[in-house]
């Protein structure tokens, strides 16, 4: 049997069951003998697909599935397995008795390379409820397994997610994540740390976040760990007329693996909506203010 079939057979099982006029379907995706969940949220077949990624960035997903109703559309939704559920921002997969730690939205590219950098900066570690903890010497991939685990499985997660997204016939695709104000908690072994994000990361020099911007507009009423990230200057100067904070990302941003750059890479249409996890009121203003833009573009419900 082919490497690839043996290590990924997906589509095992597929819950739906009936939510209002929002049909859920759970899809499990099988990385060699451990696996994740897919959960995805229909309402419409109109062309608008909400992603999101990181587990535990929760409230973008209750919100957008209360506007499915007026936006029509599907939601896809990556969850993890058992009690990670909603409480973990990495993956770690098991493979032959090592654990191997990815950013799932670090896996985007053609370059094999890129995609092991989260493989090999999470080594060390895997994901707990809640927190990053430090895995036992035998059970930490080597670098050069790392760059395997790149080339073969999550090559074939990206392009099983990519596929579900089903991008060659998406009008528009909105990747949605919330962002905080804290270090992610580890255990005491841990020196894991990724700061705070918010706009003010575009600013700081020296950044891949600052290389990757080409023009941010900021009104000053409106918090900055609420924004847009588009991909083209019509749309950013659309945000601009909803005063609404927007990063146009410039079009040699470093390629970093993730869902915004493989969407400019590949010309797809794409926004990113960030707010912070427990501002529901900034959640819901850049989601209405989605929601007229939509409208202009006459993306009907
Ligand atoms: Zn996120």
């Amino acid at each position: 049997m082919e490497n690839s079939t043996r290590l990924l057979a997906f589509f095992i099982f597929i819950i739906t069951q009936a939510h209002a006029q929002i049909f859920i379907q759970t899809k499990t995706v099988y990385i060699h003998n451990d696996s994740i969940r897919v959960k995805i949220y229909n309402r419409s077949d109109n062309g608008l697909v909400y992603f999101n990624m990181h587990d535990d960035e929760n409230l973008c997903v209750e919100e957008a599935v209360n506007l499915l109703e007026n936006t029509g559309g599907r939601l896809i939704e990556l969850k993890h397995f058992g009690a990670l559920e909603d409480k973990a921002r990495y993956v770690s997969v098991k493979k032959n008795n090592k654990i191997y730690t990815f950013d799932p939205n670090r896996i985007f590219t053609n370059n094999d390379s890129v995609r092991a950098i989260t493989l090999i900066e999470h080594r060390q570690f895997y994901q707990a409820v809640n927190q990053l903890k430090k895995l036992s010497a035998s059970q930490m991939p080597t670098e050069a397994e790392c760059v395997l685990f790149a080339k073969n499985e999550l090559k074939i997660l990206a392009d099983t997610l990519i596929s579900l997204l089903d991008t060659s016939k998406a009008k528009i695709i909105v990747a949605l994540h919330n962002n905080h104000s804290f270090e992610p908690r580890c255990d005491d072994n841990c020196n894991f740390r990724h700061g705070s994000y918010n706009l003010g990361t575009y600013f700081r020099h020296e950044t891949e976040e600052n290389a990757s911007a080409d023009e941010i507009y900021i009104n000053p009423k409106r918090n900055l760990s609420g924004f847009f990230i588009v991909l083209n200057h019509p749309v950013f100067m659309q945000a601009q007329t909803h005063r609404c904070n927007v990063i146009l990302q410039a079009e040699n941003a470093p390629d970093d693996g993730s869902f915004s750059v493989f969407a400019q890479h590949n010309g797809l249409n794409y926004i990113n909506i960030e707010a912070k996890r427990d501002s529901p009121d900034e959640q819901r203003i850049l989601l209405r203010t989605l929601s007229d833009m939509l409208m202009e573009w006459r993306i009907e419900p």
